[in-house]
């Protein structure tokens, strides 16, 4: 098992640095992976990860909503979506979204599509290669 990080995710990168095994990493190229991803062979389930998202995006893999209901006004983050979001994140660096919609109350949506992109987002994606990119340098301030 391991811990999920859907698309409600906006890249505030405040779990990183509570995770005790460190397999937390930016999506990079930001358009094609959106959020942040955890590599499902290293996490240990431990659940650190999920009260220090300030958006409630991260889940236990078998708890991750195929009908999550929207309460109006949050936002996701998606290849394919065209909403721009911008925000501050946990080391006070700017992160601006192309890839936004925000959802309106009662919408449901379901999340369960964003388990799989962080099996491939390690297995044959950037995986632990993004955290030596320039781009996510400058995420950690
Ligand atoms: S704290 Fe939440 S919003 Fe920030 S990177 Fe982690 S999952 Fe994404
Ligand atoms: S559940 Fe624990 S090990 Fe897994 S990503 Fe979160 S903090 Fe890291």
């Amino acid at each position: 098992m391991t811990h999920i990080i859907t698309s409600l995710c906006l890249r505030d990168s405040g779990c990183v640095e509570v995770c005790p095994v460190e397999c937390i990493v930016p999506g990079i190229p930001q358009n094609e992976w959106p959020w942040y991803y955890i590599d499902p062979a290293t996490c240990i389930d431990c659940g650190a990860c999920v009260p220090e998202c300030p958006f409630a995006a991260i889940f236990p893999e078998s708890d991750v909503p195929s009908a999550y209901t929207a309460k109006g006004g949050e936002y996701v983050s998606k290849v394919g979506f065209s909403e721009h979001w911008e925000g501050i994140n946990h080391h006070n660096v700017k992160v601006a979204l192309e890839t936004a919609k925000q959802l309106a109350a009662g919408e449901v949506v379901d999340l369960t599509e964003d388990i799989q992109p962080h099996y491939q987002y390690f297995e044959g994606g950037p995986g632990y290669k993004a955290n030596d990119t320039d781009e996510a340098k400058a995420t950690r301030g």
